[in-house]
């Protein structure tokens, strides 16, 4: 296959909601690294977020950045070492490369590794781009009956089937999400795949729960604003009891893919005494929640962050079997990819998936070079 490094054409971030496309040097190819020509990458949340406010936290962009971080594409060059993937395969890369020797790798929860590099979180360069360099032990071949679009949403799918991992999904559970982006959908259908007998879906804009319906959901509840001035423990004390009430029970597992401090604290008041309220989502750094009910009433919150191995004793990572459940058909990502853009419109693009009120899922960036 015949490439050239040279050209190497860019989605960076390089102020408020503006990107520039241009040509990023492409770092050398070490003994370990593929050279993989990234052919889909998904917008993501995160993306949105950093091409919004130029930060999240205490994450600032400060240089150009380039953005994207679910990705797939072919590879067209390996390092002398590299004996795990070829040229011209099809392959997803898993965007956060970790140290492999601390105590959290080591531990297989790698997700936990202080020192992990991530794609598109500064000063880390995201795969919104022409050629990326990646090690192998972080790029996953593409069996033939799945395509780059759905290569591409591992990472996300990926995030779905740990939060469910972490939740103890059980068969016959009553599962519900809060938030009906692709990771809240992804969750849902991480969800049924673990044998949940009823998933229910809740958000505030109805033609995600449209999506929804159609989407690895039973129950689809549209939440209510909150009312003007209304606090927000007031708004999630309210609108939990509207739903217990609606649903004649409180869930085993809720898990919030929001962030938003009233779903935080709905996701605690909508789980059963001894249930588990798992938080996906990213959002303020501190936040009130209902104490008197997590110690009462026995609920376990447990964050989510990324995904990792199964459990710390298995060395199973995340990506394997994300695309396995691809392959055995046990979850269809294809439906969630709503719109698609080239990658010189990369700007128009974010601008969609933050904007986006149209019913847009995932947005796609699709690289032709
Ligand atoms: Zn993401
Ligand atoms: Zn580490």
């Amino acid at each position: 296959m015949t490439f050239d490094v040279e050209k190497n054409l860019s989605a960076a971030l390089i102020g408020l909601e503006k990107i520039d496309m241009r040509n990023m040097p492409v770092p050398e190819l070490g003994p370990f690294d593929v050279l993989v020509n990234v052919k889909v990458t998904g917008i993501c949340g995160s993306d949105v977020h950093f091409f919004k406010h130029n930060r999240i936290l205490h994450l600032e962009v400060t240089e150009p950045l380039v953005l994207g971080h679910e990705s797939a594409g072919v590879v067209v060059a390996i390092g002398s070492q590299v004996t795990r993937v070829n040229v011209n395969d099809r392959v997803a890369i898993e965007p956060g490369v970790t140290c492999r020797t601390c105590e959290m790798c080591k531990s297989g929860q790698y997700n936990l590794c202080p020192h992990c590099k991530f794609a598109a979180t500064p000063p880390t360069h995201g795969t919104l781009c022409n050629y990326y360099v990646h090690p192998e032990d972080f790029i996953f071949k593409l069996p033939d009956d799945i395509s780059l679009e759905e290569g591409a949403l591992v990472e996300p799918l990926s995030v779905g089937m740990y939060a469910v991992e972490r939740a103890n999904v059980k068969p016959g559970d009553v599962v519900l999400v809060l938030g009906a982006g692709p990771v809240g959908l992804l969750t849902c259908a991480a969800a049924k795949a673990a044998g949940a007998a009823q998933v229910i879906i809740a958000d505030l804009i109805p033609s995600r729960l449209e999506f929804a319906k159609t989407y690895a959901t039973d129950t689809q509840l549209l939440l209510d604003r909150p009312e003007k001035g209304e606090p927000n423990f007031e708004y999630a004390r309210r609108t939990s009891t509207q739903i217990i009430q609606k649903l004649g029970q409180q869930a085993d597992t809720v898990l919030d893919c929001t962030g938003a401090e009233t779903c935080v604290q709905m996701a605690v008041l909508l789980t059963k005494s001894g249930g588990s309220a798992v938080l996906v989502g990213l959002g303020a750094t501190t936040q009130t929640l209902p104490v008197v009910d997590i110690t009462v009433r026995q609920v376990n919150v447990k964050g989510v962050f990324r995904y990792c191995n199964v459990s710390p004793v298995s060395i199973v990572r995340a990506y394997p079997r994300a695309i396995s459940m691809l392959t055995k058909g046990n979850i269809d990502v294809k439906p969630l990819i709503t719109h698609t853009y080239p990658i010189e419109k990369s700007q128009e693009a974010l601008l969609h998936a933050t904007n986006g009120s149209d019913g847009a899922i995932k947005i796609q960036v699709i690289n032709d070079q």
